[in-house]
C-alpha cells in the first residue's frame, strides 16, 4: 500500500561549509544526500502550538534543518508544563511560549530561521497563515483547533501531520485530501464536550509526548524531502502500558463534510460553536445548574402529575428542532438570548430549563438568563443527543 509523492519542497541552491559539516549525518543517508538536505534548507514548516507535541517537534524539526520554522502559539509558560514541554526551562515560566520555544531552537540551530506567531489561530488568521508555508505540525489539544486545522488545510489542499495524547495513549497520521482521507473522514463529529477530558483534566505522561512528537517529524522530513511511504491513510495508535504500535487503514469518507464529492462546509465555519466550546461565563453558570436527562424526565413525569411546573426552552436553530426535539419545548434560538430579545417571552413565575443539541448553547444562555436574574433557571448536560441516547431512543438523531 505504498503512497509514493512527490517531495512538497524544491532544494535549496546550495549548503555552506558549516552546514555540511552540521548535517553530515543526514548527508551520508543515500536517501537523503544533499538534495535531501537542500529541499529542508528550503522547507517552510509551522508548528501549530508549542506545547507537548510542539516541544519535541520544533526541536527535532529544528535540528533537522528546517530552514524556517514558525510557531502559532500565544500562551505562557506554567509550572505544570515542564513535566513535559522541554522546549521550556524552569527559567522561563511566566514567559511568552513562543518566545521561549525561539530561544531554545535558536540554540539547538541558529543556521535557521524562526517566525512567531503570537496569536490565537481562528478563521480568520488560519488561511493567511497557512498558505505561507509548505507543511503544517498540529499539536493542538483541543477539537476546535483540530477541525479548524483540518478545514484550512482541506481548503488549501495542504499536507498536515497530526498527533494527539492523552494519558498513555497517542495516535499519529498524514491527512492530505489530495491524496488521502482527511482528520474529518476520520472523526466526523467531535465529542460532546466534556465528554472527552484534555490533558489537563485527565493527565497524560511526559515522555509519550516524545513517541507521538517524534512520528509527527519523522512524517514531516518524509513529505519534504519525498522519501518512504507517508502516513497517509494509515492511523497510527500508540500504547505505552502494553508498548505497541498499532496500524489502523482510514479510508477518505464519501460523505466526509469538507473533502468529500458533495461537501457541505465549502468554506471555514465557527468551530467553537462545532465543538460546543463554551465560555468562561457559561461555565461559570452551568456549575451547579446542570441536570442530567434523567433529571429531566424525572421533572417532566413530576409535571405530567401536576406536582411542578416549568419552562422549558429549545435554544437550537429552527431546523435542528424540525429535526428532533422534546415534547412541550419552546423554540428560542440561542442567538435571541444573547441579543436580549429572549428574556421577555421568559414567565417569571417558574423555573426556565434549558436544552440543545449536546450542551454548549445552552451554557451559553444559561449564563445570560441567570445573569438576568433568573437565579433558579438550569440547563440539561448532553442536550438533546444524550436524550435521544438515554430516553426517547426511538427518536432521530442528527
Ligand atoms: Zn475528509
Amino acid at each position: 500500500m505504498t503512497v509514493q509523492l512527490p517531495p512538497l519542497v524544491e532544494p535549496a541552491a546550495d549548503l555552506s561549509i558549516e552546514e555540511v559539516r552540521r548535517y553530515s549525518r543526514h548527508l551520508i543517508i543515500p536517501d537523503v544526500g544533499m538534495s535531501g538536505q537542500k529541499r529542508l534548507k528550503n522547507a517552510r514548516v509551522l508548528c501549530v502550538g508549542a506545547g507537548g507535541l510542539g516541544s519535541p517537534a520544533l526541536m527535532y524539526l529544528a535540528a533537522a534543518g528546517v530552514g524556517t520554522l514558525g510557531i502559532v502559539e500565544f500562551d505562557v509558560v506554567d509550572e505544570s508544563n515542564l513535566q513535559r514541554q522541554i522546549i521550556h526551562g524552569a527559567s522561563d515560566v511566566g514567559r511568552s511560549k513562543a518566545e521561549s520555544a525561539r530561544d531554545t531552537i535558536k540554540e539547538i540551530n541558529p543556521l535557521i530561521e524562526v517566525v512567531l506567531h503570537e496569536v490565537r489561530l481562528d478563521s480568520s488568521n488560519v488561511m493567511e497563515l497557512f498558505a505561507a508555508y509548505d507543511l503544517i505540525v498540529d499539536g493542538t489539544d483541543n477539537f476546535a483547533t483540530r477541525y479548524l486545522v483540518n478545514d484550512a488545510c482541506v481548503l488549501l489542499n495542504m499536507p498536515y501531520v497530526w498527533g494527539s495524547i492523552y494519558r498513555f495513549d497517542g495516535q499519529a497520521s498524514v491527512f492530505w485530501s489530495e491524496y488521502g482521507p482527511c482528520y474529518r473522514c476520520l472523526y466526523p463529529e467531535p465529542p460532546p464536550p466534556g465528554m472527552v477530558p484534555s490533558c489537563a483534566e485527565g493527565g497524560v505522561l511526559g515522555v509519550l509526548c516524545a513517541s507521538i512528537g517524534s512520528i509527527q517529524v519523522t512524517e514531516a522530513i518524509k513529505l519534504l524531502t519525498g522519501i518512504g511511504d507517508p502516513l497517509v491513510g494509515r492511523l497510527m495508535v500508540y500504547d505505552a502500558l502494553e508498548m505497541t504500535y498499532r496500524q489502523v487503514k482510514i479510508r477518505k469518507d464519501p460523505n466526509c463534510a469538507i473533502c468529500g464529492p458533495n461537501a457541505t462546509v465549502t468554506e471555514l465555519i465557527d468551530y467553537d460553536a462545532f465543538c460546543g466550546t463554551i465560555s468562561e461565563a457559561a461555565a461559570d453558570a452551568a456549575m451547579g445548574s446542570t441536570i442530567s436527562v434523567f433529571d429531566l424526565k424525572k421533572m417532566m413525569d413530576e409535571r405530567e402529575r401536576g406536582e411542578r411546573d416549568f419552562f422549558l426552552v429549545d435554544v437550537r436553530e429552527p431546523h435542528e428542532h424540525e429535526i428532533v426535539s422534546i415534547d412541550g419545548a419552546v423554540l428560542i434560538p440561542k442567538g435571541e438570548f444573547l441579543d436580549g430579545s429572549a428574556l421577555a417571552q421568559l414567565p417569571q413565575d417558574k423555573p426556565i430549563v434549558l436544552f440543545c443539541k449536546v450542551g454548549g448553547r445552552s451554557a451559553e444562555a444559561l449564563a445570560v438568563v441567570k445573569g438576568a436574574g433568573f437565579n433558579d433557571a438550569i440547563h440539561v448536560g448532553g442536550g438533546i443527543l444524550a436524550w435521544v441516547d438515554k430516553i426517547e431512543t426511538d427518536k432521530p438523531w442528527y
